[in-house]
């Protein structure tokens, strides 16, 4: 069957049970996103309301799609709408949380409902999670081509983290092409680039951020939240994972996280990106007060191009950054 979800979540359970794992923004993002927008406003969906949302709706009622976990607590409010007008539309949906408090016994018992609901146990899931975690230490070498050697470009480290939430719905598939891209980056000329950037907040709904700022001599060296959902901390313990995992929880688990990658990475600014009615867009004032290098706050609503007003803003901050 083919499962979709809204959000990064143990997908491992998805796995085990023998189903295909879908992250429906990878899906919306990289096909004809602005048709899936203009598809749910047709339904109803309201303008004011995030892009992301609204591309998920239209996404499950136009692909094959068997059932949907919704994560209903530690990503999105708008998702317990999006659920219940999937219901009313007689998609299979089902409910997952992430604690807000990080509470390790809700959480424990969040998976174990999953793993009821798929009819798996907890062995099959951690088979399935040491078989993820070879995949993931890849990823951490290629992130670290990224920083450590500048041979990787910043849209290059945003697709493969991006699509590690869900392995591009094959993970022997995927790991084959990593296994090829690896040896093939490591061998390239380091990028040369004036500066180093850091990206914060939700995967851009921009086509070409990444482009126009190497074009820039920017290279992004740091896509925070592509490289949660590539589960970056080797743990055995699956809820433990989950736990370390900052993008469900407070923002201050988030910003422990930046202020030690800016360190690491010597990072020269960040870009905080947000979406255009996101209620994350609050974070930002606690981004500003707490992230000690220049912030750049930029903001998306449509699936496209950056606009010339985006694009001067950004050329305005790296003249700042200059001089
Ligand atoms: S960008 Fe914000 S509003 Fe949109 S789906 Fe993600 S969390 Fe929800």
């Amino acid at each position: 069957m083919n499962i979709g979800f809204t959000t990064s979540l143990p997908v491992e359970v998805i796995i085990a049970a023998g189903h295909k794992p879908i992250d429906l923004n990878n899906i919306f993002v990289t096909s004809n996103a602005k048709k899936y927008v203009e598809n749910a406003e047709f339904a109803g969906y309201p303008r004011n309301i995030c892009s992301w949302i609204k591309g998920m709706y239209s996404v499950i009622l136009q692909s094959d799609i068997d059932a949907v976990i919704g994560v209903v607590e530690g990503d999105c409010s708008n998702t317990h709408s999006l659920m219940a007008t999937l219901q009313d539309q007689n998609i299979e949906v089902i409910p997952f949380s992430f604690p807000h408090d990080k509470n390790r016994t809700m959480l424990e018992a969040e998976i174990a409902k999953l793993e009821k609901y798929f009819g798996v146990e907890r062995e099959q899931v951690l088979a399935v999670k040491k078989r993820l975690d070879r995949i993931r230490k890849k990823l951490i070498k290629l992130d670290e081509l990224t920083w450590k050697e500048n041979k990787i470009s910043g849209l290059e480290n945003h697709l493969w983290l991006v699509n590690s939430s869900d392995f591009a719905g094959n993970p022997d598939d995927y790991e084959t092409r990593l296994d090829a891209f690896l040896p093939e980056a490591e061998k390239r000329p380091p990028l040369q680039t004036n500066f180093r950037f850091g990206f914060l907040g939700v995967p851009p709904i921009i086509d070409n951020l990444y482009e126009f700022l190497l074009e820039q001599n920017v290279n992004v060296v740091f896509n925070e939240i592509q490289r949660q959902f590539s589960m970056p901390y080797p743990e055995p313990d699956i809820v433990e994972q989950y736990l370390r995992y900052t993008y469900p929880y407070s923002v201050f688990d988030r910003l422990n996280d930046i202020g030690s990658e800016i360190k690491k990475r010597k990072l020269d600014a960040v870009i905080s990106y947000s979406q255009s009615f996101c209620h994350r867009q609050i974070d930002n004032i606690l981004i500003k007060k707490y992230v000690d290098i220049p912030v750049l706050t930029i903001e998306g609503d449509q699936p496209g191009n950056l606009d010339a007003r985006t694009k001067l803003r950004i050329e305005s901050f790296l003249d700042m950054l200059r001089y």
